[in-house]
């Protein structure tokens, strides 16, 4: 859980307690809560529901008013404590002077001409993060982000520039998903979500396995089921298991077929784990009959898209059951590597399907905005977003 600033606001423990004397048992009775600090805001939405089953516990409230509280965050999408209204006004009053819900102030929707969403939220500290809807026929994918930045550096992403700036925080990433939420049409829902905004999931797991548990839950919860949820690596294999147990589809980005060529598309990752031992923790992933995992291969002209690659591809895939996304390189200012033609990419394509896998060919959405994959990120510190500059990849 994180803490908002509430400025002019300034609470010592001791001075917080002497004027709300109900609340100093709550917080001396909560020392493994994620409590806020003096002079700011504990966010509800970074409660997971044991840690807001024992905040209710402390504050010496009913027990069915953790689940009514969640329920309020998640459901019914509130802003502000004060709108919970089958909670007593003088609970909501109290609870206000420490908590506050933990949505994002300010949310930016810009649209492409595609139809593309992309979201910036300004997070507390005034950082900023993306989240990114996406249509396609029948389907709406929401992209969402778990890091401002990226710790890994892939050098055909324009995250992985950034360096890492810091994980985000639960409540930011479950307010991504309500936002997103917020924005829709009457007629529209999001029928699948992705891990695959900004960051490395599987390096900010924790809050991965919450926000799971958030989407998920039916009681309070957004009662979505698994099957709808990938999570996406750049191959932190030793954690591969880890996803599993949260039963959702796994999405691995590979880009490279040699051990060198990995090592110079994506140098912390391959650090992290050898092409040989991600593929071997792949074939080790526990499938339920109607899994799949999926191989994101981003094409890069002249580096990773001959003839030999794809045939590489095709070995090391063999025995994974699996289908392969093809990635088209999203162009964008400073980067060295070009996009290959669509005649170069189908060729690519006819390789891997030739020998029976099921390969697909990722459309480029949101050009106009920046959000289509590999180009979340902020390269100059400013906004380049915002002026639906018209160009166009992450893994
Ligand atoms: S491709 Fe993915 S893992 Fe690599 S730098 Fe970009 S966001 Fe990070």
């Amino acid at each position: 859980m994180e803490e908002v600033s509430r400025p002019g606001h300034v609470h010592g423990h001791m001075r917080f307690s002497f004027r709300y004397g109900r609340l100093l048992s709550i917080e001396d009775a909560m020392t493994d809560l994620p409590m806020a600090q003096p002079g700011t805001l504990t966010n509800l939405l970074g409660f997971t529901e044991p840690q807001m089953e024992k905040f209710i516990r402390s504050q010496r409230w009913p027990e069915y008013r953790a689940k009514q509280i969640l329920r309020w965050l998640y459901q019914r999408r509130i802003r502000a404590i004060s709108d919970m209204t089958d909670l007593p006004m003088h609970d909501r009053l109290l609870l206000s002077r420490s908590a506050a819900v933990g949505r994002s102030a300010q949310v930016t929707v810009l649209r492409s001409q595609d139809g593309t969403r992309k979201l910036l939220l300004t997070l507390g500290d005034g950082m900023t993060i993306e989240a990114v809807l996406i249509p396609d026929d029948e389907r709406l994918t929401l992209c969402v982000s778990t890091q401002v930045g990226c710790l890994l550096d892939c050098g055909f992403c324009l995250t992985g520039r950034m360096g890492l700036q810091r994980n985000l925080k639960l409540h930011e990433v479950i307010d991504q998903i309500l936002s997103a939420h917020d924005v829709l049409a009457s007629d529209e829902h999001i029928t699948n979500l992705v891990f695959m905004g900004m960051g490395e999931p599987l390096a900010n797991l924790e809050t991965l396995k919450a926000t799971v548990t958030g989407l998920t839950n039916k009681p309070w919860g957004l009662g979505w089921s698994r099957r709808r949820i990938t999570v996406s690596t750049a191959g932190l294999a030793s954690r591969l298991t880890e996803v599993a147990a949260l039963g959702v589809n796994l999405a691995v980005s590979l880009n490279a077929t040699t051990e060198e060529q990995r090592r110079e598309l994506m140098p912390a990752a391959s650090e992290l784990a050898s092409l040989r031992s991600l593929l071997a923790a792949c074939r080790r992933y526990p499938l339920t009959s109607h899994q799949r995992l999926t191989f994101e291969y981003v094409l890069l002209a002249g580096v990773n898209d001959q003839s030999a690659d794809a045939r590489r591809l095709v070995q090391l895939l063999k025995s994974i059951r699996c289908k392969v996304n093809l990635i088209p390189f999203n162009e964008f200012p400073g980067s060295h590597f070009h996009r290959p033609s669509a005649q170069e990419v189908l060729r690519f394509q006819s390789v891997l399907r030739d020998a029976g896998l099921d390969t697909f060919i990722r459309k480029s959405r949101g050009r106009d905005v920046f959000g289509a994959c590999g180009q979340l990120g902020d390269l100059s510190g400013n906004r380049p977003s915002l002026a639906l500059t018209p160009i166009e990849t992450r893994c």
